[in-house]
C-alpha cells in the first residue's frame, strides 16, 4: 500500500487547524488525516471538438479521522464531480487524491471498486434501497457483497439497525416504511462495514423537516460515538450547521473553510454569511 507522502507544504487554502500528515504523527494533537487532496483537476471535454470545462481547478483540502463536515457550493461549482472522484467513480485528471493513505489516481479499476466497497458508505438524496428486499436485507447488501456470511452478517446487521433506532422495522419492506425510516435504513446500509468514511449527498433533500432533524442527529451520533468520519454535500444551511466544519467551494476550488467553535445558531448564522459572501452577495446578518 502507498503511503502518505511525508513532507508536505500545506495548500494556501487548507484550514488554520491543518497540519501536514508529519505535524499530525509527531504531535498526535490532530487526529490522523482520512482523505487528504492536493490541487486536484478534473477537465471535462478536453478534445479537439469540445470547450474544456474545468469542473474542478486545483482543489486541496484535509479531512481528519472523526470530522463531520459539509461542502456546500453554488450549483456548478464542482460538488457533484467532487463526490464522482471520492467515490471512486471518476478520475482526476491532476493532482493527488489520497484516501486513507491509498492514492487513488495510481489504483486500477479493480482495486478502485474493492477499496471503495471496503472503505466508503454511501448515502443518497433518493434512498436508494431494493423494494424487493426487507429493510435488514437492505442493511446486510454490502456484506453479503464482500463475502461474509450468515450469523456474522446477522449480529451485525441487527447492532446496526438498533443503533440507528430501526430495530423494529427490520422485517419491513421500504415500501411500508416511512421516509425517514427508509433513509434510516440507507445510512445503516452505509455504515453497516463500518466504512473509513461516510458520504452524502443531500440526503435530507427528500425528507420533511422532522425526519431530516433526526436524521441530522444521526450523523452527529455516529460521529460522537462511533467515531464515523462524515462527508456531506447540502445545500441548505441549516443541515450544514449539524457539522464542525464547513468547506465552501467555488469554480472548482476551496473558497473558504468554517470551523464551529460556537453554538449551532450561531454557526448557522455564519454560513449564512459566509453564502452571502461566496454569492457575491450582500451580508445577511
Ligand atoms: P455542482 O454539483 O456543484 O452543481 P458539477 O460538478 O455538476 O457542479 O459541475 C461543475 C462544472 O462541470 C459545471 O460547469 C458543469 O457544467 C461541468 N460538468 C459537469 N459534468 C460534466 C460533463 N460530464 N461534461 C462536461 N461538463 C461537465
Amino acid at each position: 500500500m502507498q503511503q502518505h507522502p511525508q513532507q508536505h507544504t500545506p495548500a494556501p487554502n487548507s484550514p488554520p487547524m491543518a497540519a501536514t500528515v508529519a505535524d499530525s504523527d509527531a504531535a498526535t494533537q490532530h487526529p490522523p488525516i482520512v482523505l487528504r487532496l492536493r490541487d486536484v483537476t478534473r477537465v471535462y471535454g478536453n478534445t479537439r471538438n469540445t470547450v474544456a470545462t474545468k469542473a474542478l481547478n486545483g482543489m486541496s483540502f484535509d479531512v481528519y479521522q472523526r470530522e463531520f463536515i459539509s461542502i456546500m457550493g453554488p450549483s456548478g461549482s464542482g460538488k457533484t464531480t467532487l463526490l464522482n472522484l471520492l467515490a471512486g467513480l471518476d478520475r482526476a485528471t491532476s493532482g493527488e487524491l489520497w484516501l486513507q493513505g491509498e492514492n487513488m489516481n495510481a489504483l486500477s479499476a479493480g482495486k478502485l471498486a474493492r477499496f471503495r466497497r471496503r472503505n466508503l458508505g454511501f448515502v443518497f438524496q433518493d434512498f436508494n434501497l431494493l423494494d424487493t428486499l426487507t429493510l435488514a436485507e437492505n442493511v446486510a447488501l454490502p456484506l453479503s457483497l464482500d463475502g461474509q456470511h450468515g450469523d456474522a452478517i446477522q449480529q451485525r446487521v441487527s447492532a446496526t439497525m438498533q443503533f440507528l433506532g430501526i430495530a423494529d422495522s427490520m422485517q419491513r419492506y421500504p415500501y411500508e416504511v416511512s421516509g425517514g425510516e427508509q433513509q434510516r435504513a440507507a445510512v445503516a446500509r452505509a455504515v453497516v462495514h463500518q466504512p473509513r468514511m461516510l458520504l452524502a449527498d443531500e440526503p435530507t433533500g427528500n425528507l420533511d423537516s422532522a425526519s431530516a432533524r433526526a436524521l441530522l442527529e444521526l450523523f452527529q451520533k455516529l460521529n460522537t460515538q462511533q467515531q464515523t468520519t462524515t462527508l456531506m454535500v447540502t445545500h441548505d444551511p441549516f443541515s450544514a450547521s449539524y457539522s464542525q466544519r464547513v468547506i465552501f467551494i467555488k469554480d472548482g476550488r476551496v473558497f473558504t473553510h468554517l470551523q464551529r467553535n460556537s453554538s449551532q445558531q450561531q454557526f448557522f448564522q455564519s454560513i449564512l454569511n459566509t453564502l452571502a459572501q461566496l454569492e457575491g452577495t450582500h451580508d445577511l446578518a
